[in-house]
């Protein structure tokens, strides 16, 4: 594929900027606040669970390894990771929000993770239960980090990175199985995680005066923060053992529902997977690409298990196509039944923002779905979900109101970690109804857009749709 390039314009002095930018951005990054060690303590809880090979042989040893990644999602909130996004995983029916990171919000968040994780194993593919289990892994792991256990903590940056993350295992460690039935488990998970949370707290006010001294020596907090990483990695191998023993347990007979869905192409972004959401539950996954795809646009394949005997409503979307429900479909227990979608393409073709046209919202009722209500200088606006740009391309912007006072802009940014920076804003001419256009190659420095759109008004009174598509040829 060939792409259209932007006009090089970037005068030596344009170099400069960025390259100054580069470093302040190094400079900051070191300053992101995320709880260092994610990766090293769910590789230490995965290394002693007493069954793994049997895990390994249910799950594949590819699944089971790439937790250790999935331990970061509820910190990509909003990001696309290629076939995926982590909102995929990390919005579901039972928390449609953004979970918060650190006390006293993020004990509230265990019982709907720990039920959808358990059900994605129980219901999914081994690919989307492991993906589906890594909001809640990252929500333990950081409810025991010590700045989020202890509330309003300074120094928080310092306290979750001074930190020898090399030293971090827990080999000898047995696991204990939290409970035989799912009420169980979740009761004990909570008087574990009370326990860790009071734990990690405790390091907190041991290390806060060392990293607060006028000199603060690194070396005195290091096994401090150590201790709080080794507990943390002791309660998820007991929430993994725990997961695995319970939702990997051969269950009663139940439905099963498969099938394809083909759709239009994402430009420059194909290899997306397709929701699968069935309506009015808790039940849905992700379809991905098939290994047998089309001559024009994509195909993805999915498969559900041990369901409910029902009647039931199936909704697919993909970015880039319109949203499409099925008739009720009968699912009867010990039988397989199929359901394909052809969706068609978004108008215009190849749009990269999720929910252009305000149709789903599955998630919560009334809530356009991918869309969020922000402030933005003293202003309501509507937020939509970043999609990831590539520099050199040029983009169109476009929409299509109905309410010709609503403002509609779009904010190329650069986004890691939750963290924006460099936004640059481009602005549709106001007061028009009629689809509008405009024009914009991002630079190395953006890696997203979002789109924003300014009004009082429920989203869907406001605009029509939106579009943000790549001149590609
Ligand atoms: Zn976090």
């Amino acid at each position: 594929m060939r792409y259209r390039l932007a006009r090089n314009r970037r005068s030596k002095l344009r170099c400069a900027g960025l390259l100054l930018t580069l470093l302040l951005l190094g400079a900051r990054a070191e300053r992101v606040e995320a709880w260092g060690p994610h990766a090293e303590i769910t590789k230490a809880a995965l290394a002693v669970l007493p069954e793994r090979a049997r895990w390994e042989e249910l799950l594949g040893e590819e699944n089971l390894t790439a937790l250790i990644a999935y331990s970061w999602l509820p910190d990509q909130q909003g990001e696309d990771l290629g076939s995926f996004y982590a909102d995929d995983y990390l919005l579901i029916p039972a928390h449609p929000r953004y979970p918060p990171h650190g006390m006293p919000g993020v004990r509230a968040t265990y019982p709907a993770y720990f039920r959808r994780a358990l059900q994605a194993l129980r219901t999914e593919t081994p690919v989307n239960a492991c993906r589906q289990l890594g909001p809640l892994i990252h929500l333990v792991e950081d409810s025991g980090a010590p700045p989020h256990a202890r509330p309003n903590t300074p120094h928080h940056s310092e306290l979750e990175n001074w930190i020898r993350t090399d030293a971090i295992t827990i080999a000898g460690y047995r696991p204990r199985l939290l409970g035989r039935t799912d009420d169980e488990a979740l009761t004990a998970l909570q008087r574990r995680m009370d326990r860790l949370i009071a734990f990690a707290a405790e390091r907190a006010e041991r290390a806060l005066p060392l990293v607060s001294a006028p000199k603060p020596n690194r070396a005195q907090v290091e096994p401090i923060l150590l201790e709080a990483a080794l507990e943390c990695a002791r309660v998820v191998a007991d929430l993994l053992h725990t997961l695995f023993t319970l939702g990997l347990a051969p269950q009663p007979e139940g439905a099963s529902l498969s099938g394809t869905v083909t759709a239009a192409e994402i430009p420059l972004r194909n290899d997306h997977g397709a929701r699968i959401v069935l309506l009015g539950t808790e039940f849905g996954t992700l379809a991905v690409t098939a290994e047998e795809m089309p001559a024009a646009g994509w195909r993805g394949a999915y498969h559900l298990r041990n369901l409910p005997e029902g009647t039931y409503r199936v909704l697919a979307y993909r970015t880039g196509s319109r949203p499409q429900v099925s008739d009720p479909i009968t699912l009867v227990a010990g039988k397989t039944a199929h359901l394909d979608f052809t969706l068609p393409s978004t108008e215009p073709a190849g749009n990269l923002v999720e929910n252009p046209d305000v149709t789903l919202s599955y998630l919560q009722e009334g809530a356009p779905d991918r869309w969020r209500r922000v402030q933005v200088g003293g202003k309501r606006v509507w937020q939509s979900a970043p999609a990831r740009v590539k520099s050199g391309v040029s983009y169109r912007l476009g929409a299509a109101l109905k309410d010709p006072a609503a403002r509609v802009h779009f904010r190329f940014l650069l986004r890691v970690m939750k963290r924006e920076w460099n936004a640059t804003l481009v602005s549709l001419p106001p007061g028009e109804t009629a689809p509008a256009e405009k024009r914009f190659a991002p630079n190395i420095l953006h890696s997203a857009v979002q789109v924003l759109v300014e009004t009082d008004k429920p989203l869907a009174e406001a605009i029509d749709r939106v579009w943000v598509v790549p001149e590609v040829e």
